[in-house]
């Protein structure tokens, strides 16, 4: 089991997590793949496939070619840069791997022609060495993804076993233990280093500082106007003991955006139907609170940053 590929033999050497990133935002699918270190033909597990994320998408050898000496299928790691472990928390009785980063989205391609390698499986121990050591500057096979879904779900895992917790254990324990695990949890928010604790909150305060983007998280019935679709939020601001309203304020131009990618599709369709049907919706979405005629708003300028839950 390995997590890097190329989608040519010594192609750029890119994560697993990266590949299933592409495929649930844009359906992409590519047909091959190799180790970007010795060039055998590997195949995605649990890369293209809908459904439960958490569970670690990787790739994994033809039974007949195994990769070749001396590559294990990973960049060759230095002692002092070889890869923490990755955090894995046991939710839910199943040990999940949690989204470490919140990045734009970028499209894999074909970056340069096939170098010095030789596809048939004849390269020199000393070529191979060589790559992995190139691609050390990579580093670790961090899980990072440009689709908050995959954050936000992984956040709402959590919350489900503090329900369970809570009953079990009782409500003191219970938020003990979900304090410990969103700290221990690491979640930088494009660049900014934050967990999931200090990364994702509801807008009952409001951050400041120089970065106060964060994911927040709430629930609300979307009311569509004429120039606008707004989610209030049940959990007002409170201000010198004032609650000030906050509303998630998506424009129409957003609403109309030509090109939509599919994972922004179910977005907008969720959002406009719950908004025709007065629906309560939970959501999240990422961005900062600004000060408007008595009110807060997060505007949403991209689909990118807002996900409803089914
Ligand atoms: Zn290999």
């Amino acid at each position: 089991m390995s997590e890097w590929g190329a989608i040519e033999p010594f192609g750029e050497a890119v994560t697993s997590y990266a590949f299933r990133d592409e495929y649930l935002r844009d359906d992409i699918e590519h047909d091959q793949h190799f180790c970007p270190f010795c060039g055998i033909p590997l195949i995605p597990v649990l890369i293209y496939k809908d459904g439960k994320s958490g569970k670690t998408p990787h790739f994994k050898t033809h039974k007949e070619s195994r990769h070749i000496f001396p590559c294990d299928g990973a960049p060759e790691y230095s002692h002092s840069s070889s890869p923490k472990k990755r955090p894995l928390r046991s939710v839910d009785k199943t040990e999940l791997h949690f989204p470490e980063e919140l990045i734009e989205s970028r499209k894999i391609s074909v970056v340069r022609e096939p170098t010095k390698g030789d596809t048939t499986g004849h390269d020199t121990p000393e070529e191979i060495c060589c790559r992995r050591k190139a691609a050390q500057s990579l580093g670790p096979a961090h899980y990072r993804t440009s689709l908050l879904r995959e954050i936000a779900e992984a956040f709402h895992k959590v919350l489900s076993e503090f329900g369970h917790r809570k009953k079990a254990e009782g409500e003191e324990s219970a938020k003990k233990w979900l304090k410990e695990t969103l700290k221990g949890l690491p979640l930088t928010l494009y660049r900014v280093k934050r967990t999931y604790r200090d990364g994702i909150q509801k807008t009952g305060f409001m951050p400041s500082g120089a970065n106060p983007e964060r994911i927040f998280r709430g629930a609300g019935t979307p009311v569509l106007f004429q120039d606008a679709i707004e989610i209030p939020s049940e959990d007002p601001v409170k201000i010198n003991g004032q609650d000030v309203p906050v509303f998630i304020l998506v424009r129409e131009n957003l609403l109309q955006e030509p090109s939509m990618k599919s994972s922004w599709t179910k977005t907008m369709n969720r959002l406009l139907e719950a908004s025709r049907n007065s629906k309560r919706i939970f959501w999240f979405c990422y961005g900062k609170m600004e000060k408007e005629e008595g009110r807060y708003i997060i505007l949403i300028d991209r689909w990118d940053h807002l996900y409803i839950r089914e």
